[in-house]
């Protein structure tokens, strides 16, 4: 697994995920979106009647759990769990609240890491998520710290919830996001901080595509 890896990591709704799919499309590099993988284990957990407590059942769920992701016609992606279309189902704040909670528990961390280096092929790989520097990818050859306010991460929720035709409450939205962003910043395992040697852009007053330049930059630095 030599093959270089471009980490990109920060809170949810600082941008990773857009950015990290731009940037994997210029450079025509594999694209890993860790999230995506706990939250289809929350989906699962409860699917299955699962209980938090049992550590080893959540591990080897982890380990096991049978997700495709089919490549569709325009680059888009239908992420598939145990055979039924949940590409949608998983973008709530309800599952990402639940991954979040499952997130903290270290067998489930351990059970999804195999998993996650797997991604990692020629011609190279931009992992997006919270321990992608630190944890999964330690010697990728670029890493990205991606943050921006919580009240502008809101604001950019809003509006693709309400793109989507969700009924939101702003307030709301504020207090479940830094919500999740204290757990995902204070757990004991593999917390949210920016890998050593990150590149920290805060992108509150940034474009997607000033964004997706500066990583570029950083990227032909190093090459
Ligand atoms: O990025 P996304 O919002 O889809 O991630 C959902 C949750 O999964 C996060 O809040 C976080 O708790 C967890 N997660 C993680 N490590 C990652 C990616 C996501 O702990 N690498």
């Amino acid at each position: 697994d030599q093959s270089p890896v471009i980490t990109i990591d920060g809170p949810s709704g600082a941008g990773k995920g857009t950015v990290s799919q731009l940037v994997a499309e210029k450079l025509g590099w594999h694209l890993l979106d860790s999230g995506a993988l706990y939250r289809l284990l929350a989906l699962a957990v409860s699917h299955h009647g699962m209980t938090e407590d049992d550590v080893e059942s959540l591990r080897v769920l982890a380990e096991h759990l049978d997700i495709q992701f089919e490549q569709r016609e325009e680059g888009k992606v239908d992420i598939v769990l145990e055979g039924e279309t949940v590409t949608q189902a998983i973008r709530t704040e309800l599952v990402g609240n639940s991954a979040s909670k499952l997130a903290q528990i270290p067998e489930v961390r351990e059970g999804l890491l195999m998993r996650q280096r797997a991604f990692s092929q020629e011609p190279g790989l931009v992992a997006d998520g919270r321990d992608m520097g630190t944890v999964v990818f330690p010697d990728a050859p670029v890493k990205v710290f991606l943050t921006a306010t919580a009240e502008e991460r809101a604001n950019r929720r809003l509006l693709q919830l309400q793109q989507k035709g969700d009924e939101v409450n702003y307030e709301e939205l504020v207090a479940t996001i830094k919500e999740r962003d204290e757990r995902d910043a204070n757990r004991a395992v593999a917390p949210l901080v920016p890998a050593a040697g990150a590149l920290v852009i805060d992108s509150t007053d940034l474009s997607i595509e000033d964004v997706v330049a500066m990583v570029l930059a950083e990227v032909s630095k190093t090459g």
